[in-house]
């Protein structure tokens, strides 16, 4: 498992963030890369800005989400992978950590910024989870305006679709493929109140069954977040995220073996790999001490904290 070194600072309020532990593609062109690596210092720039000025966490987690799923070029939002028939299907979940409080959504294909929508269904307390048409009629009573599905889809991932279909015939050569095929979006964050939060937005793996539910928009699994513990925001597999809840067992190795958040988080992303999933998360603790583990090759992630500490990691495609 590979981690952070600088984890441990106790911090006034913090912020991470990731864009998915997914190998990127070598065909990413010097261009794609430094809007990537633009896009999370948008990204944490937007939270930084909320947080600074004794904002919510969770106002930051859902702008910072936003800012990602605005890119075109991350796996969330306008650009997120494509299912097997070719549409964009995506899952978000936010929660509070706070009264934990949650809202997440599932197999959108007409909503530019499922986090808001997932945001919606918190703030209107009847329902934590709402998918497919369900929650496209509840974002238009939402004032939100439908997209057309051609809108999420670009070229990148209309490729990489078509090698998915096409690999699916020659299994031997998908292990590459299966690196990039997946990523997500989140962002975890302690406020200056003391109150954590977590998002997570995804358009989950490529050529995956349409109706396909990840682990990101399922509270426990993808996206947990509990005030005087932890939030954390999960990437990678999503089906072994959901069989290990990873993202509240990470709290509740905190909570009941009293665990630092570093072991915590590790030891989930661990046995995880060791069963046969790779990916990793984003963890931060009730002191703003940040974990960010990861088990595949990489994970594009960052992190900013109110004593000036600023990190971005996107490593080239080797
Ligand atoms: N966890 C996401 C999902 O399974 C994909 C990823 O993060 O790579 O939907």
């Amino acid at each position: 498992v590979s981690t952070t070194p600088s984890a441990s600072a106790v911090q006034r309020w913090a912020l991470a963030i990731h864009g998915g532990a997914s190998a990127l593609p070598k065909t990413l062109s010097d261009q794609d890369l430094q809007q990537i690596e633009g896009t999370l210092r948008d990204a944490l720039e937007t939270g930084r800005r909320i947080l600074s000025v004794g904002g919510s966490s969770l106002d930051a987690v859902q702008a910072s989400v936003r800012v990602m799923e605005n890119s075109g070029v991350l796996n969330a939002g306008r650009g997120a992978v494509l299912n097997h028939e070719g549409f964009a299907e995506l899952d978000a979940a936010i929660m509070d950590g706070k009264g934990r409080r949650a809202g997440a959504v599932a197999a959108l294909r007409h909503v530019a910024n499922p986090i808001d929508l997932a945001r919606c269904v918190m703030d209107h307390g009847q329902h934590v989870l709402l998918v497919g048409s369900g929650a496209e009629q509840f974002a238009i009573e939402q004032g939100m305006v439908p997209k057309l599905a051609s809108y999420f889809v670009t070229e990148r991932r209309l490729k990489e679709l078509k090698e998915a279909v096409e690999a699916t015939k020659h299994p031997i050569a998908t292990s590459d493929l299966a690196e990039h095929s997946k990523g997500t979006v989140g962002a975890v964050a302690l406020d200056a109140h003391g109150h954590l939060a977590a998002a997570t937005s995804t358009g989950g793996v490529t050529n995956k069954h349409w109706g396909r539910v990840g682990d990101s928009p399922l509270i426990g699994s993808g996206t947990y977040a509990e005030d005087g513990l932890c939030a954390v925001s999960a990437t990678g597999a999503g089906e072994y995220f959901i069989r290990y809840t990873a993202a509240s067992e990470v709290c509740a190795r905190v909570k009941y073996a009293g665990k630092p958040i570093e072991s915590a988080a590790c030891e989930v992303i661990n046995e995880i790999q060791a069963a046969g999933g790779e990916g990793g998360l984003i963890a931060i603790d009730s002191a703003g001490c940040v974990s960010m583990p990861y088990s595949s090759r990489s994970m594009i992630r960052g992190q900013v904290r109110s004593d000036g500490h600023w990190e971005v990691f996107v490593e080239s495609p080797e």
